[in-house]
């Protein structure tokens, strides 16, 4: 018997946790599912073979990739392999826009949404949308985040990203919409990571709603967004109190993800959560470290002078929403128990987020609710 054990990257980087099919490509028939691991290595039985063929699909234990100019269908690429080969994927031939897109995202959802509830209980650590007992089971069912690429959901220029709460050809699960302008997503590292962590914060966020919660923002954001044309929502400028709290996860996301990457990419868990909200309100590192124009403070001084900035304030102000929630009330009661609250109240504005924290009853958490609400004037 042949035991081959094969890695596969993109670009030098370990393709993470993707399936992998053994196929007998003379009849096209499906021999089994594998998995990559963190470092990019399987491992299959060839049988009497010494090379197989395989399948890798674009398609992780987080987001399956759609092609977007070609019907939205599923990608993936051919190869045969032997014991000991390294497969790495850096062309258009093989598709290597998908496999970084996907690469990138569950890298996101690993540093930042992995750490907190529902996504840190053992059954969905790995598979934030819930796995199957096995790979084939899971990899067939409709528990998963898809991903379009290049989308071509709305065919003006203008457009962006976004993310569907409730994709309607995704089983309802979200469905996201990754443009590739104006601004080409992988024109810099930084533009990518940047897009693709925002994004990806909107998607845990929806997958962690109950489905009729998700069917109910589907019509609220989608009509958002079709309207929101040529004038973009932004940290600074009021909308409305829906659209700047959903924005504000996507702030949380894109932030996080900055600072695990660059300012303390030694920490984990708490110690880290910890950190995070003290360098916000404290020492503001993030400023220094390739956010370019998406980084704008949420205040100046430390401790006790510490002062918004001015003009951020109230809960149609996604980045109010953002400061508030992610910062000042999570630096009060630990950031998880912030989130926590998030996904338990289903709430969509902060209104409805500070009530279920006030029907909670929880006296520490009623004082830190209501004295943020004050400071970010909401
Ligand atoms: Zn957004």
């Amino acid at each position: 018997m042949a035991i081959i054990t094969a890695f596969i990257t993109e670009n030098g980087n370990a393709l993470h946790r993707t399936f992998v099919e053994h196929i007998f490509k003379p009849t096209n028939t499906s021999l089994g599912f594998y998995r990559t691991d963190d470092n990019g290595s399987f491992t299959i039985d060839g049988g009497l073979a010494n090379r197989v063929d395989i399948r890798i699909h674009a398609r992780n234990s987080v987001v399956k990739m759609l092609d977007g100019e070609n019907l939205n269908l599923p990608v993936a690429i051919e190869r045969r392999v032997g014991n000991g080969d390294n497969i790495n994927i850096t062309t258009s031939g093989e598709r290597e826009s998908f496999f970084r897109l996907q690469n990138v995202i569950i890298d996101v959802y690993d540093r930042v949404w992995r750490q907190f509830l529902p996504y840190s209980r053992a059954h969905r650590s790995e598979y934030p949308a819930g796995k199957k007992n096995t790979h084939r089971e899971t990899f067939a069912s409709n528990q998963r985040i898809e991903l379009s690429f290049p989308d071509r959901f709305n065919p003006q220029t203008i457009s962006r990203s976004w993310v569907e709460p409730a994709g309607l050809l995704n089983a309802s699960l979200p469905l996201m919409h990754i443009r590739n302008t104006p601004t080409e997503v992988f024109s810099t590292p930084e533009h990518a990571w940047s897009l693709l962590a925002h994004e990806t914060g909107h998607a845990m966020h929806f997958t962690a709603l109950s489905l009729q919660k998700r069917i109910e923002i589907e019509v609220d954001y989608a009509a958002y967004i079709a309207n929101v044309g040529n004038t973009p929502h932004d940290f600074d400028v009021a909308s409305t109190p829906f659209v700047a709290f959903i924005e504000a996860i996507g702030i949380f996301s894109e932030r996080f993800f900055y600072f695990t990457v660059f300012v303390s990419p030694a920490l984990r868990g708490r110690a880290l959560q910890r950190a995070f909200t003290n360098d916000e309100l404290n020492e503001r590192n993030l400023r220094n470290q390739n956010m370019g124009s998406e980084y704008k403070p949420i205040g100046t001084g430390s401790g006790n002078t510490f002062a918004p900035t001015s003009g951020l304030r109230g809960s149609n102000m996604e980045g109010a929403v953002y400061a508030a929630i992610y910062v000042d009330f999570a630096q009060r009661v630990g950031l998880s128990t912030a989130i926590n609250y998030i996904f338990n109240s289903q709430a969509t504005t902060f209104d409805e987020y500070r009530s279920h924290i006030i029907g909670r009853n929880i006296a520490e958490h009623t004082t830190a609710i209501n004295a943020v609400r004050r400071r970010w004037g909401m």
